[in-house]
């Protein structure tokens, strides 16, 4: 069949912007600031700033809702940083949880070897064939628990949230009662000690995830593993990731981790080229046997139907809630002319997703306009992440407002005083409408969907 002719309703996916341009937006509009800049930074670090908190919260809390509030099937789990180094033991992760290094012998910078490129040269100075064998670096960051500094109190920050759930799967089993199949998800924090973190906030050494343990049984664990991938792609779409900047990456055989028997990465089509956004694998029976060995006790699952115990196998959908953040961010950035044919800023975020959902704004800053103003701001405050802005002309906090993505403003001007109705303007088709401050709650829920 010959390709069908592009929709022309549909206007063509443009090219990502540069890293610059959203490293830039994000540091002056409040999204993300070097960590420690007073101090002159350290080394790819960042800090959140209020815009940046509230597009995380919510990237997680859509995680959440659409993991663990709407399923009937999966639990939620918080377990500590810190856990028993035989843990890292029985998971591979001492042994295997490593990247090849190697360093230029010209210019001394380290490199990870499988992210070299072929041409030979070192991609600081340009050295011809001037790297080290390489020797496995293991990334997990070490530390000591407690006053003593010995081996016996050596400890690790958990390089991935997993390995907590694995280690409860009896805990929440007997706990709550649960049937296969099930699942356990878990937001928090993970250390890696990357050799070469960078591109902003995409490869940090300390960032966060989102992963879920769907424990199944093992002859259904295939159908699992293609419903999970359909399932979280389908997330990045509702939430409004274009999908032309989103693709599949079915690993290889020989690219496999050493538990899975199938990986599926989701990658995003960021600026600097295609990479991961998350990986859904198929991780069989390996981590509830081998901590089952190192543990000695029993993990597994009571088969009523055969009466049998069985170790059931885990779909791990395992996501990066930074990379995620950072894919929305770039993804909504948007330039396009305004009616006077000047460049208009704006992140399309979905309302979701959004660090603002409506802002407040009085016409100008008036004694007569602000009660009026800040009691419509209250009457939407327990409802929508909002925010009252009454500096600078109304254009320019329209301006201000399209740049961190609020997709409705709410305008109080001196008619309001009298007719008690006010303007909302929408921030991609700059559309504006009178509503009665009576109806706004409505209106406003009608507009975001929620
Ligand atoms: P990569 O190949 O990019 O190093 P990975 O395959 O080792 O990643 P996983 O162990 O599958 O990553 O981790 C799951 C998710 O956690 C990744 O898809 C990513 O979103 C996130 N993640 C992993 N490492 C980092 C990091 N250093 N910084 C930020 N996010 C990370």
């Amino acid at each position: 069949m010959p390709d069908a002719a592009p929709d022309p309703a549909t206007p063509p996916t443009p090219d990502p912007p540069s890293l610059d341009v959203i490293v830039s937006l994000a540091k002056r509009r409040g999204f993300v600031f070097p960590s420690s800049e007073i101090y002159g930074g350290f080394a790819s670090t960042w800090d959140y700033g209020p815009y940046g908190v509230e597009l995380k919260r919510n990237v997680k809390e859509q995680w959440w809702r659409a993991m663990v509030r709407e399923r009937p099937d999966i639990v939620g789990l918080d377990a500590a940083i810190l856990m028993a180094p035989k843990v890292w033991e029985a998971s591979g992760h001492i042994q295997n949880f490593t990247d090849p290094l190697v360093d230029c012998k010209a210019c001394k910078q380290r490199f990870r070897e499988d992210q070299l490129p072929n041409d030979g040269r070192c991609p600081n100075c340009a050295a011809e064939h001037s790297m080290t064998e390489s020797r496995q670096f293991n990334l997990m960051f070490g530390t000591h628990v407690g006053p003593v500094q010995e081996d016996a109190a050596r400890a690790f920050l958990r390089p991935e949230t997993a390995q907590g759930i694995f280690v409860n799967f009896e805990n929440v089993l007997t706990s709550t009662r649960r049937r296969l199949p099930f699942g356990i998800a878990q937001i928090g924090k993970s250390f890696r000690n990357e050799i070469t973190p960078g591109n902003f906030t995409f490869r940090t050494r300390e960032f966060e995830q989102m992963e879920m343990e769907f424990f199944v049984q093992p002859d259904s664990a295939p159908e699992w593993h293609e419903r999970w991938i359909d399932l979280r792609e389908q997330w990045y779409l509702d939430l409004g990731i274009d999908p032309n900047n989103l693709r599949r990456d079915v690993h290889p055989p020989e690219k496999l981790s050493h538990y899975s028997a199938g990986t599926t990465d989701l990658q995003y089509r960021f600026p600097w080229g295609w990479d991961e956004l998350e990986g859904i694998a198929n991780r069989t029976d390996f981590d509830l046997k081998t901590h089952a060995e190192h543990s000695g006790k029993r993990l597994s699952y009571f088969d009523n139907d055969t009466n049998e115990h069985i170790v059931p196998y885990v779909i791990e959908p395992a996501a990066g809630v930074d990379r995620a953040a950072l894919a929305f961010l770039i993804d909504a950035y948007t330039v396009e002319p305004d009616e006077k044919g000047n460049d208009r800023t704006l992140l399309k975020f979905h309302p979701r997703i959004a660090p603002t959902q409506v802002a407040v704004l009085p016409l100008s800053r008036n004694e007569k306009l602000s009660p009026l103003a800040q009691d419509v701001w209250t009457a939407l405050r327990p409802h929508w992440i909002t925010q009252y802005d009454e500096t600078q002309s109304i254009g320019r906090r329209y301006r201000r407002q399209d740049e961190v993505g609020t997709p409705l403003c709410v305008t109080v001007d001196f008619d309001s005083l009298d007719d008690q109705a006010v303007t909302i303007r929408e921030r991609d088709s700059q559309e504006q409408v009178r509503v009665p401050i009576a109806g706004l709650v409505d209106a406003v829920r009608d507009k975001l969907g929620f």
